[in-house]
């Protein structure tokens, strides 16, 4: 090999290990250079790779696809789970609290009876221990003949409230009621089910971590316990909304508020306007309860951001930072609905950077910033809420480094190519200069 050749691929090895070197030291200035091309994942109200603290609260929006279902760590250690969304989903629920070492749930609330709500408990109770079930005041019946199916525990009301109670027949809602009260599914659980209504409350077992959990709707009808008509549940009757089945049902939802530190999240399951507006009713002249919903922090938006629910005066009151909407991609129901994102759009904290979706984003989790993220700058402080996600929900998401990382393979290639090609040419030109000399001699 002559010094020139050996020149040439030293200098070659030299362009292709400094190209190498720059993209692996670029790795650590990702967000910058991201900053500076305009790519990359939006940041105002979401900065890639930080992590929420594992041993504090935590409020986990699982994508369950169309439906909707809320894991929340509470403060002191003990865990609730907000529906289960669709059978379909179970599995997801399941896995997602697997992976956080979950085995029991404290408090599994089911907001109402609907499929996307109530679908994925049976599999739940399978996994889990449950010790505590809030459940709705709508009765499990059985289709063919109207009664109480077998595990219900509160028949005695369809006598008592005759037409003016919600029943449900379907075959989801009935798993669930078994498993409530099946002592197969539930050990010990009886007597610990109770019905939702307003005033309903759950607290810290941990004095140094005090936080609220409380319930303001549905109404109660009746200061008569439901004890007194059961055997195995506690609470008080609910109000009956009349009107189509559908709304009858949605209705059963409660309204409720977690409060811990500064923050507030307000949960609605899917209650329809009708439920919002009485709400507001029953604290229209309590200025404390009327505080306590202003400038929530984060609202999971009602039936799923459909037109029907988060009605302007209860948005008004509540006035969220970031609203979620826990819907699944391109569904049916056109959720969330354009009527609803422009009603929060007229709110202080508008839907550009602070609604955020399952169906776009994937499971989103809200937390207390733990202080280590490593390779990134950023200006959050520690236990600032935050949230993370799977995604960030800007659509197609450019990262930087795939164009890095392309653009050295692909100049990689060339500068190898060019030698491989230069090689080539010089061994057809020796093939056709022999070939000449060879056809020369024939000739002579
Ligand atoms: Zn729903």
């Amino acid at each position: 090999m002559n010094e020139r050749k050996k020149k040439i691929i030293i200098t070659k090895a030299i362009i292709i290990v400094v190209l190498g070197l720059v993209l692996g030291i670029s790795c650590f200035f990702s967000k910058p250079i991201e900053r500076a091309l305009g790519i990359g994942k939006k940041e105002t109200s979401y900065v890639e790779g930080a992590k929420i603290d594992e041993n504090d609260l935590s409020v986990n929006f699982i994508d369950v696809g169309q439906g909707d279902s809320t894991l929340i760590i509470l403060p002191d250690d003990t865990v609730m789970l907000i529906d289960a969304g669709k059978a379909s989903a179970g599995d997801k629920v399941v896995s997602y609290l697997q992976e956080k070492d979950i085995t029991t749930i404290d408090y599994f609330i089911l907001t109402h009876s609907d499929e996307d709500h109530s679908g994925g408990a049976k599999k739940v109770f399978d996994e889990f221990d449950i010790k505590t079930v809030y459940r709705p005041f709508q009765i499990s019946v059985t289709k063919e003949t109207g009664e109480a199916s077998e595990s219900e525990d509160l028949e005695e009301y369809l006598d008592i409230y005759g037409s003016k109670i919600n029943k449900i027949s379907t075959a989801v809602y009935r798993n669930f009621i078994t498993a409530a009260y099946n002592e197969e599914y539930a050990p010990g659980l009886f007597a610990d089910v109770i019905v939702h209504s307003e005033g309903v409350k759950i607290v810290s077992k941990d004095s140094t971590k005090p936080f609220t959990f409380e319930f303001f709707a549905p109404l109660k009808i009746d200061d008569t316990p439901v004890s007194e008509h059961s055997t195995k549940t506690s609470g008080y009757p609910t109000k009956y909304y009349s009107g189509s089945l559908a709304e009858s049902n949605n209705a059963a939802s409660p309204i409720m508020l977690l409060e811990y530190k500064d923050n507030s999240f307000v949960f609605t399951g899917d209650a329809p306007e009708v439920v919002e507006e009485d709400f507001l009713q029953s604290i229209a002249d309590k200025e404390s309860v009327k505080e306590r919903f202003s400038d929530v922090d984060v609202y999971s938006a009602g039936h799923h951001g459909s037109k029907t629910s988060s009605c302007q005066d209860f948005l008004n009151q509540i006035d969220p930072t970031y609203t979620v909407v826990s819907c699944g991609k391109d569904n049916s129901y056109g959720h969330p609905n354009q009527e609803f994102v422009d009603r929060v759009n007229s709110l202080t904290h508008r839907v550009e950077d602070y609604l955020l979706r399952t169906d776009t984003m994937g499971d989103i989790s809200f937390g207390y910033y733990d202080g280590q993220l490593v390779g990134a700058e950023n200006d959050l402080v520690i236990g600032q809420l935050i949230y993370v996600a799977n995604k960030s929900g800007e659509g197609v998401v450019i990262y930087w480094w795939y164009i890095a990382l392309g653009t050295f393979i692909v100049l990689s290639i060339v500068i190898i190519s060019v030698k491989v090609s230069k090689n080539k040419m010089t061994t057809a030109k020796r093939f056709v200069k022999q070939t000449e000399k060879v056809t020369k001699k024939l000739k002579d």
